[in-house]
């Protein structure tokens, strides 16, 4: 069952230059256990969507426009902010790209990682001290009683990220939302995070939102995917419906532009998506990855694709399902290794 479902949510940011329409109709689900990683190039509306689910994104200029989020059934869109502070930290967490401008630089990682559990859970100050503990040993930041009383600045990029983490988790949340979390680190690290969350999502049965633009974390950690540009989903699906049976050209861009571990000589070239992303501020009346899609048609310049169902969880926006398409051998990328 689902624990989250985002149902075609529309974001816009009013600014001065007018309106810019950020997420354009957005659906996807979650459920308990599994993770979702939305990819997609920056600016395409996956942060704006995860942040608008946590309600962070400030309110004007942003606006939710259109859609409905249900957490556990209940439509969260209309809960105040009130309301939305019992839920982040307790239900919701949510870990961000850079550590260190998250943590608090003012404030020891200990006091930070307690304020969370004492703000939601029912716990002594004497209990919540050992949570804290409990919390730096379970994400492996030995001797928390000597370290819980550091100063972030006094950890490296991948400790402070595990710190995060020990925060995110503290409360027991039933998602975690991870944004990039792993891009500001090394690879060894980045390894050590990723596996550390797995970990974590299995002994809490915790749904997991993982936003990246790496396919390589994609593969790894995720059970679906959604594919996003310029505000919406082109393609979601399983893992390997998205990575072996891929049949928008977007997701096929993303995949050739991806090395591919079995090219030991280097033959296979990599080759980089064309172009720009549209402007927001007037997409386009019709499929909105058109000027850089090498297969698109007069009617790609006129109309929005509709979802096509290929399966029950693989769907494709793509004028090209449309029978009276041309015929076009789907891109298959057999070779990319997901386990
Ligand atoms: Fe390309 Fe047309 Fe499909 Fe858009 S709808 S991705 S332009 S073929």
């Amino acid at each position: 069952m689902s624990i989250l479902e985002v149902k075609d949510l529309r974001v816009s940011f009013h600014t001065y230059a007018g309106k810019v329409q950020a997420v354009r109709g957005v659906s996807f689900s979650v459920d308990k256990g599994k993770t979702l990683a939305i990819v997609g190039e920056s600016g395409c509306g996956k942060s704006v969507t995860v942040q608008t689910i946590m309600k962070l994104t400030p309110t004007p200029p942003a606006f939710i426009e259109e859609g409905s989020i249900l957490y556990e059934g209940k439509d969260i869109v209309g809960y105040t902010e009130k309301e939305m502070q019992k839920l982040r930290g307790k239900e919701f967490s949510m870990i961000f790209q850079d550590p260190m401008t998250s943590l608090n630089p003012t404030m020891r990682v200990g006091r930070q990682i307690n304020e969370n559990i004492l703000k939601h859970m029912s716990l002594s100050k004497k209990e919540a001290t050992e949570r804290t503990m409990e919390m730096m040993r379970l994400v492996g930041i030995a001797n928390p009683e000597i370290n819980m009383l550091r100063y972030p600045h006094t950890y490296s990029g991948g400790m402070r990220q595990r710190i995060m983490i020990a925060m995110g988790m503290s409360a027991n949340p039933k998602i975690l939302f991870a944004d990039e979390p792993t891009t500001a680190l090394d690879v060894t690290t980045q390894s050590q995070i990723l596996d550390l969350i797995n970990d974590l999502k299995k002994k809490f049965q915790m749904a997991v939102v993982l936003i990246t633009h790496n396919l390589g974390v994609v593969a790894r950690m995720a059970d679906h995917v959604a594919v996003m540009y310029a505000g919406k989903v082109v393609e979601t699906g399983t893992v390997r419906e998205v990575f072996y049976e891929p049949r928008h050209p977007y997701t096929w861009g993303l995949l050739k532009s991806m090395p591919d571990a079995a090219d030991t000589d280097g033959s296979r070239e990599l080759t980089a998506i064309p172009g720009t992303p549209p402007d927001l501020f007037a997409p386009p009346e019709g499929c909105a990855f058109a000027a850089r899609c090498p297969y698109a048609m007069k009617a790609c310049l006129k109309a929005q694709p509709e979802e096509t169902c290929l399966s029950e969880t693989h769907k494709v926006s793509c004028h090209l399902l449309d029978p009276r398409a041309p015929k076009v051998e789907p891109y298959h990328a057999k070779r990319h290794k997901l386990d």
